[in-house]
């Protein structure tokens, strides 16, 4: 089985993508909120969670331009995450939905061990083919021998087309450059949560002049600016757009939480009838309420929190 490790540029002229009917551009709506308004800050939410209900929010946009490049007549789609991760969710469901055969690297041996968990469950059931591999190995999987190790034994007939982590990507980061796209003219500061980065990368070179993006990663660990950096550098040749970062608002690392978190996500479902995604979506958000709070925004500036799932 031989490996292709980045997209061909192109792809169909009609891309088999499109009979997915994504909702895009996605709807951007106002929201009244008084932590904001006292300030004369406007807030927007930008509703990506709404693009599909399968592939939902920045999962669509990183995915899609892969999904374009690699045929499901030739292609297994491998792809990593851990056992938890929306990314291969959505990677299994667009196998179901466009006839891909999927393989699924899961972080952690000891899981095969184990009843599946729901989101992993759903891997299953959309015909993801699971293997779970030990911490040590998973660190290493970019590594040319372990990688043609991973897609030797995938199992499937046909050619490995191989999606990195979090599916981010130059094509990924080149996707999400239409969100930044969407949102020029719309807002003056946006807000985006960050895991791989890979979203970020895209939105701030997608926006125009003037227009910011603060990223908020939810993984501890201050490695994510070198990192965005390096996608920039992968997909555009250089470092696009004004974007920075707010490491205080992981609490504590992925998926992790804490009573203040938890207390600003029930009170913003509360106020607004809307229960914000924890894992990113709730940081993002507790963030930017946190920054009008401080007077980080000048009065009149509309601030754009992207709704990534
Ligand atoms: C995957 C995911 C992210 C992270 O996106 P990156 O491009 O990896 O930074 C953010 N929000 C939601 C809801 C996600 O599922």
């Amino acid at each position: 089985m031989t490996c292709e490790l980045s997209p061909a540029p192109g792809g169909p002229a009609a891309p088999r993508t499109a009979a997915l009917r994504p909702r895009l551009p996605s709807p951007v709506a106002e929201l009244r909120d008084e932590r904001f308004a006292r300030r004369g800050l406007r807030l927007l939410l930008k509703r990506d969670d709404l693009i599909h209900p399968e592939l939902p929010g920045n999962k669509w946009r990183k995915l899609e331009p892969n999904l374009r490049a690699a045929d499901p007549a030739r292609h297994t789609l491998l792809t990593f995450g851990g056992a938890y991760s929306n990314h291969l969710r959505a990677t299994a469901a667009a196998g179901r939905l466009l006839g891909f055969a999927t393989v699924g690297v899961v972080r952690g041996e000891e899981l095969a061990d184990r009843p599946l968990n729901a989101s992993l469950s759903r891997c299953a059931a959309d015909g993801m083919r699971l293997r779970f591999v030990d911490r040590a190995t998973y660190r290493r999987k970019n590594e040319p021998e372990v990688l043609a190790e991973l897609t030797r034994t995938a199992g499937a007939g046909g050619e490995c087309f191989v999606v990195p982590e979090g599916g981010s990507n130059a094509a990924a980061v080149h996707g999400c450059t239409e969100l930044g796209r969407e949102l020029r003219g719309v807002a003056d500061v946006v807000g985006v949560a960050c895991g791989t980065g890979g979203t970020l990368a895209g939105l701030a070179a997608g926006l125009g002049q003037g227009q910011r993006t603060i990223g908020f990663p939810v993984l501890k660990g201050g490695f994510l600016g070198a990192e965005i950096e390096r996608l920039q550098r992968e997909a555009f040749g250089e470092r696009r757009g004004a974007w920075e970062l707010d490491e205080r608002f992981h609490c504590g690392g992925y998926a992790r939480t804490g009573p203040e978190l938890d207390a600003f996500a029930e009170d913003f479902a509360a106020r607004h009838g809307l229960a914000p995604e924890r894992v990113y979506v709730a940081k993002m958000l507790y963030g930017l309420t946190t920054l009008a709070l401080e007077g980080a925004f000048a009065p009149g500036t509309t601030v754009a929190a992207v709704v990534t799932g």
